[in-house]
């Protein structure tokens, strides 16, 4: 079988890594590696956040959730005495206080008074359904400072990796609450969504898409107590010039994702905006590679990775090697874009190609290497270990059938001379002939020629008697005759002398024996004058060449 061309691997492995990435199969693997990198990458939060948390503490001790909005109302306005740059408050007021509406009014005038607090929108955009978009009431929300977004994604697998700093109802135009705390002014780092030309307006648009680089697991984030900065027990250093986000953490309230980084830690909605703000605002933010730029990456580090497995073709060590080394350049390639560059690629696809790739072109190679285990390197003829294994299995078939079997063996003569006088690469083209004829002779499907070793070759042929097998030496030495070498002085002929030994084996008759009679044979075939051949059944038989043909 031909070898495959060399440039046929890494295009293989770049069409295959294309083709996976498209698919997007791979999503789990990806995922896995990211998640495992992205667990360790953690980092200090901008230390102008500060987490005011709706916890256990402060529930015990302002009783029973919900609390009067005119409580949220007195917490702002400690918030705003503090001097607090900006305050999330991530709270839904989407209903009405119908018991008590002055409630709602406190709300709107601390909100007027602090006059730089984002209020969360809550939106529905679950499949199947129409989606929404929640405002809080409007006295509420026309006294917020900025409305946003608290749509987090999912993951197929459960996990909240990403967020779209932007989206909306027809447009995308809230931003992420974690966006608007860190109140960065545009562009927005991300992933820009294709957005439709003729946008609709009961469809849901999401734009700027990050992957979450979290500043470390669940609780993490600097937090204080609802309770403590209402009772006025928190001093205002800790309040002023920080960016607020004031939300639900205790156990049972409030949504709550999983990370990469939580294991089977939950994160509260609050905490988790507050990631998205140190995320922005230490420029952490991960842009993971569109779906185009991912394909062609995939396929590029594909074929990069590849071009070398073929080379050097005979090394076995290097055969192994070449796996771990290609994915190791994919791997390198993926961490160095993530660490150094922060954009994603995701690798999986890149990684199984180069592995499929790899395996198909190992088993070629093993399937050649175990072909050529059996050949002869220079003249491509059976080596002497196949010989002697074809031997066998046809001194038992002769065995079976009773049939004669003959043994040739054929050496060239004065090849050391030939070899001195012409030089070494004259005598390998020498034995190339000699081994091209030798093999034209072997013409039945069970007949072997193979190199012995040096100038020596052999021929089983099975199912041949004395007399034909004579036939056979006396052509093949006719042939050898007409071959020659360029020499100095003209051509130089090459002659070849023969010993040839045809029996019946019985059921005693070792391999040992044929080789014996056919060796002693070409020993009086040479004393005798070489080019020529002696069968090891008439002692005195010598048939010289010359007189032969
Ligand atoms: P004779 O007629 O008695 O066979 O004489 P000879 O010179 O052929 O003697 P012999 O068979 O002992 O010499 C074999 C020579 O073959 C010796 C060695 O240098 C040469 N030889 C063995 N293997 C190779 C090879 O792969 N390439 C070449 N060029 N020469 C080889
Ligand atoms: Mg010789």
């Amino acid at each position: 079988m031909r070898t495959p061309p060399r440039w046929l691997l890494p295009a293989a492995a770049a069409a295959l890594a294309a083709a996976f990435s498209l698919s997007n199969g791979f999503w789990r693997q990806n995922n896995a590696l990211y998640d495992a990198v992205i667990e360790h990458w953690d980092y200090r939060p901008d230390p102008s956040l500060v987490l005011v948390a709706i916890d256990d503490r402060s529930l015990q001790a302002l009783g029973q959730w919900p609390w009067p909005r005119a409580t949220h109302a007195r917490l702002l306005d400690r918030l705003t005495q503090a001097g607090a740059t900006k305050v999330a408050l991530d709270l839904v007021f989407s209903e009405p206080d119908l018991d008590a509406p002055e409630n709602d009014t406190q709300l709107a005038a601390a909100l007027h008074r602090n006059g730089k607090t984002i209020l969360p929108i809550t939106t529905s955009n679950d499949d199947g359904e129409m989606p929404q978009e929640l405002l809080p009431v409007p006295e509420i929300a026309s006294a917020a400072a900025q409305l946003a977004h608290t749509d987090i994604e999912i993951d197929a697998d459960g996990v909240s990796r990403g967020i779209y700093l932007r989206a909306g109802l027809g447009n995308a135009h809230w931003p992420a609450l974690g966006a608007a705390l860190a109140g960065l002014s545009p562009p927005l780092p991300g992933l820009a969504e294709a957005q439709d030309a003729a946008a609709m307006p009961y469809r849901w648009f999401r734009d700027d898409f990050v992957a979450v680089r979290y500043a470390g697991p669940p609780a993490s984030m600097p937090q204080i107590s609802y309770v403590d900065v209402l009772d006025g027990k928190v001093a205002s250093e800790s309040l002023r010039e920080r960016r607020v986000i004031v939300g639900i953490t205790a156990a049972g309230l409030g949504q709550r994702f999983l990370t990469p980084m939580s294991h089977e830690n939950w994160m509260n909605g609050a905490e988790y905006q507050a990631n998205v703000t140190a995320m922005l605002l230490g420029g952490h933010a991960l842009t993971p590679l569109s779906r185009l730029q991912q394909t062609v990456a995939s396929a590029l580090l594909a074929l990069l990775a590849t071009l070398g497995m073929g080379y050097p073709a005979h090394r076995k060590l290097w055969a192994w090697l070449a796996l771990p080394a290609a994915l190791a350049v994919v791997t390198v390639a993926s961490l160095a874009l993530l660490l150094g560059a922060n954009l994603w690629f995701a690798p999986a696809a890149c990684l199984f190609a180069v592995t499929l790739v790899w395996a198909c072109w190992l088993s070629l190679r093993v399937a050649r290497w175990r072909r050529q285990a059996h050949l002869d390197g220079l003249t491509r003829l059976a080596n002497r270990h196949s010989f002697e294994l074809a031997f066998n299995r046809e001194l038992a078939a002769a065995q079976r059938t009773g049939k004669p079997l003959t043994l040739i063996v054929i050496d060239i003569d004065h090849f050391k001379q030939c070899n001195d006088t012409l030089g070494h690469h004259a005598g390998d083209q020498a034995l190339v002939l000699v081994a091209e004829t030798v093999m034209r002779h072997a013409r039945r499907p069970h007949d072997v020629a193979a190199r012995f070793g040096g100038d020596e070759f052999a021929m089983i042929l099975p199912d041949t008697s004395a007399a034909d097998s004579r036939r056979v030496a006396a052509a093949l030495l006719a042939d050898i005759r007409q071959l020659s070498l360029p020499g100095p002085e003209g051509p130089v002929r090459i002659t070849a002398t023969l010993g040839v030994h045809s029996a019946i084996a019985r059921p005693h008759t070792r391999n040992r024996d044929f080789f014996e009679q056919a060796d002693a044979a070409l020993y009086r075939a040479k004393a005798a004058g070489r080019d020529g051949y002696a069968c090891s059944d008439d002692p005195q038989d010598f048939a010289a060449g010359a007189g032969a043909s």
